[in-house]
């Protein structure tokens, strides 16, 4: 994981920063953002979630953005590229964003001085009329590709044929050109029609060694670096062994479930946006991968069908939008009796009312890695994991974590160390649940949610008295009290 640039965080400052509102740089450190943003994910799931880790931040956090929009409108006699003050349609035109592509800012300012050349009519939200409306940049960032997306009120375009070519001998970088239709008064950026003005009308990006087509109306993470953080935690996090039934939920144009197919028996992608699917397929197809399948359908439907049909997984994975997911795919995810679910969620508040959902389940979220997707805002990405525990995995769990997170005062004698102690000395055989609930009682430690029982009723055993009295003995033998 790459190791937060924070060095000279404090000396950008940007000048439309305050009207823009898009983000906060210049505030406050890079490095306190990141303690910031743990906190903020500590309070919507700390509940919930025993293990929270720190937040994985930028190498470098200017710049990220392969994706920029821009809304045209008109001061004075200007054209202006830029986004509405909030609430309003007021244009801040904004230009050399600290957080945004440096090429697509420059493409961004061409189109601009372009649309004033060829005296082209911008859109006026309020009256309806005009044509140019708005602008989408989106860059591969390996493989440089970039793709050009007009968003234009009518499909007729006047002088289009120069002003492409104008566009592409000013920006000879630019791999496609489309003119998005949106006739729609709404505030959603594309409209359902599209033409392909100069290339394919995609572009491709390569994450973790695959190469993905993406479409304009295809959702794509819009920090490359730090999805590949991501993405290789969360598979890390679904421990693959080559042979599970893997659920890629609300899977986009498939990246997460082709990353980890070459690990996985079968990997089932659902996906709403047909666009996507159609990508996705692609990209299967691209990379040689036969073990995928993709379903267009909302992941409530899906998961519900998949349920009522008896079917089951190994492992789910879900990355829903910022409104979360639904309680009904919770209960269906759950009937379909997967040992781990990987949580990928962008905004912890939806991701707490999902985790109690589960918790209610029965499912509880073991971990978290949250990982820094965009700098200098209040977003913030996390990874959960989350398992199904028994009591008897309780303890289980409990031998495999509590002996990896050791901390200073438990250092100084293992789980093994104790039971050891105990058996010569004493002559009594000591679990390792009960050592762990006595090291709670003397404070060493504070045991997670995931080894505590789930409720008071729960059987989970209890350290009867005379076993905690010798494992007192044990730690005291070894000065850990
Ligand atoms: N996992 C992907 C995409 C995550 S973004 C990636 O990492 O790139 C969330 C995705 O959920 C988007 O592609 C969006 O189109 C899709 N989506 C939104 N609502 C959905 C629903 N009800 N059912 C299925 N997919 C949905």
């Amino acid at each position: 994981m790459g190791k937060a640039d924070t060095s000279d965080s404090n000396l950008k400052t940007c000048p439309y920063v305050a009207k823009c509102g898009a983000c906060h740089i210049g505030e406050k450190s890079y490095a306190e953002e990141l303690a910031q943003k743990k906190e903020l994910v500590v309070a919507h799931i700390g509940k919930y979630c025993g293990k929270i880790n720190d937040v994985a931040g930028m190498y470098y956090p200017y710049h990220y953005r392969n994706k920029v929009h821009a809304v045209f409108g008109r001061i004075k006699d200007e054209v202006v590229a830029g986004t509405y003050a909030e609430g309003t349609h007021t244009i801040i035109p904004v230009s050399d964003c600290l957080i945004e592509d440096t090429q697509a800012s420059a493409i961004i300012r061409t189109v601009t001085e372009l649309i004033q050349s060829f005296k082209l009519w911008v859109y006026n939200e309020d009256t309806g009329r005009g044509l140019m409306r708005h602008i989408l940049v989106r860059k591969g960032s390996s493989t440089k590709q970039i793709m050009v997306v007009l968003v234009t009120a009518a499909l007729e375009f006047p002088h289009k044929n120069n002003f492409v070519a104008e566009l592409r001998r000013r920006h000879p970088e630019i791999t496609t050109i489309v003119q998005n239709i949106n006739d729609n008064q709404t505030t959603m950026v594309l409209g359902d029609r599209e033409k392909t003005l100069f290339g394919q009308g995609y572009i491709e990006d390569v994450l973790l060694g695959l190469r993905f087509r993406i479409s304009p109306s295809s959702f794509y993470q819009v920090n490359t670096a730090q999805t590949q953080v991501l993405y290789k935690k969360a598979i890390q996090a679904a421990g693959l062994t080559g042979k599970e039934r893997v659920i890629d939920a609300y899977c986009g144009i498939g990246t997460i479930g082709m990353c980890m197919s070459s690990k996985a028996g079968h990997v089932t992608g659902i996906e709403l946006n047909a666009q996507a699917v159609k990508d996705a397929k692609a990209n299967a197809k691209r990379n040689g991968i036969n073990n995928i399948r993709f379903i267009a359908a909302d992941a409530t439907e899906y998961m519900t069908h998949m349920s009522q049909n008896g079917e089951r997984a190994d492992v789910i994975i879900m990355d829903p939008p910022r409104s979360g997911s639904t309680e009904a795919f919770v209960k269906s995810a759950v009937s379909l009796k997967p040992s781990r679910i990987v949580y990928v969620s962008c905004n912890p508040e939806t991701l707490g009312r999902d985790l109690a959902w589960f918790a209610r389940e029965g499912y509880r979220a073991q971990e978290a890695w949250p990982v820094d997707m965009f700098g200098f805002t209040g977003h913030v990405e996390s990874i959960v994991l989350l398992s199904k525990l028994h009591t008897k995995q309780n303890i289980e769990v409990e031998l495999e974590m509590s002996e990896m997170d050791l901390t200073a005062a438990e250092s100084k004698a293992t789980y093994e160390e104790i039971k050891d102690y105990v058996l010569k000395h004493i002559g009594l055989k000591v679990s390792s649940l009960y050592i762990a609930q006595v090291k709670e009682k003397c404070g060493i430690i504070e045991r997670v949610n995931y080894n505590q029982p789930k409720s008071e009723n729960s059987r989970q055993p209890k350290c009867p008295p005379e076993k905690e009295v010798v494992i007192r003995e044990a730690l005291k033998h070894f000065r850990m009290i």
